[in-house]
């Protein structure tokens, strides 16, 4: 494995994969890899001729007051993770490399930026596609691999490169869990071991209104109660939100007759956790 923190590495590499003839797959993460990003590195290995992982803990996608400074950076389990996973690059820049004083250029994807997370982060989803753009305009992958654990991010994603023409191919991957139900999650290493058993609230909430989805209550206005009354179960969980939206625009809808997507987000002490999950009528 190649471990490049240049951008004129990173393209230099992309451009001669390519002269070869190489479709590469481009796994983009902020690194404290688990299972989760392990499955879109083999995913990615299984439908490209060559991979290439980044981790860049990405500072325009944090708000002044949330994780950026603690957020974990265990660099060298990360690379041999990697090497063992038999990925060809790893692309990790510094912050001043990916970002050069005075850049003032983001990408945005208005509307639906404002929504989900949008919402409870303003300029979270500007931070992910300003710098998604700039990684694929950097290592120009074929394909690009993204998790539906953050299905907000990867309708957002699939509606940049729709807009703009970007020449990617979007490969969503399924949501990896523990064996008991929670979503793996690199902020799952901030929990305590009862805000740990805590946190399969999210999950016991989706379970609950997937059980209520499938007796046939189609309304999600009833199916959100079923899943709030459930997520008080729970004392010391405070909800974000829990929201029925449609899968690309993700706007609420009033009724379930196409494929749904459930969202939710939820604090365990200061730790925010997302998940989600699809209804299909
Ligand atoms: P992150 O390092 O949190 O930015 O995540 C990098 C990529 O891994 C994103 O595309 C995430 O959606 C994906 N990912 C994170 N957790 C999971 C998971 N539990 N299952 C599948 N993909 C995941």
């Amino acid at each position: 494995m190649e471990t490049f923190s240049t951008i004129k590495q990173m393209r230099s590499a992309s451009r001669e994969a390519r002269r070869r003839g190489l479709r590469m797959g481009l796994v983009p993460t902020m690194g404290a890899l688990h299972a989760g990003h392990l499955s879109l590195v083999r995913a990615a290995k299984a439908q490209a001729d060559i991979v290439a992982v980044s981790i860049f803990v990405n500072p325009t996608q944090f708000g002044p007051t949330e994780d950026l400074a603690k957020y974990p950076r265990p660099f060298e389990t990360d690379r041999v993770q990697l090497e063992q996973e038999g990925v060809d690059i790893l692309f990790a820049p510094t912050v001043d490399e990916m970002y050069r004083p005075g850049a003032t250029t983001y990408v945005t994807v208005e509307g639906m930026s404002d929504r989900l997370c949008g919402k409870s982060r303003p300029g979270h989803f500007r931070g992910v596609t300003t710098v998604v753009s700039k990684m694929f305009n950097i290592a120009e992958p074929d394909m690009a691999f993204f998790g539906q654990k953050d299905a907000a991010q990867l309708a957002i994603i699939r509606r940049m490169v729709h807009d703009l023409d970007l020449p990617v191919k979007i490969m969503g991957c399924p949501i990896i869990r523990e064996p008991d139900g929670l979503a793996m999650s690199s902020r799952n290493a901030y929990l305590t071991p009862p805000q740990r058993q805590a946190a399969l609230i999210l999950h016991h909430t989706l379970r609950e209104m997937k059980s209520a989805f499938n007796r046939g209550e189609r309304r999600p206005a009833e199916l959100i109660d079923v899943g709030k009354h459930c997520f008080q179960e729970e004392p010391s969980a405070r909800l974000d939100y829990l929201q029925v939206v449609d899968p690309d625009s993700l706007e609420a809808v009033d009724e379930i007759a196409a494929p749904a997507l459930v969202a939710i987000a939820g604090y365990i002490g200061t730790t925010r956790l997302i998940d989600n999950q699809m209804l299909k009528p």
